[in-house]
């Protein structure tokens, strides 16, 4: 996703969604422009993907970290969310060992 998407969306979205978080994982996002690419670093995603018909509008628009945008990719959105479920699930599991 190219810089020139942040720059025209992410004000708009942060304002909507309640400030500069991913809307899939919540980690707070680096400005793409003022620091190295980082995991976390903003890019705006498509909720439906172009490549699937999705408009590049307010309402098919997120904000969300790099992280998640790459292993998003072109999924359906049903899809990306069970994969999400799945990886909350395995970050809850590990933690909860870790303090056994
Ligand atoms: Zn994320």
């Amino acid at each position: 996703m190219s810089k020139s998407y942040w720059k025209t969306w992410s004000a708009t979205l942060a304002k909507r969604d309640g400030g500069y978080r991913c809307a899939y994982c919540g980690a707070a996002l680096y400005e793409p422009s003022n620091a190295p690419a980082t995991p976390y670093t903003g890019t705006i995603d498509h909720v439906t993907p172009r490549s699937l018909g999705g408009q590049t509008v307010t309402d098919n628009l997120v904000l969300c970290c790099s992280r998640c945008n790459n292993e998003k990719a072109n999924m359906p959105h049903p899809k990306w969310q069970k994969h999400l479920k799945e990886r909350r699930f395995q970050a809850w599991e590990l933690s909860h060992r870790k303090r056994k």
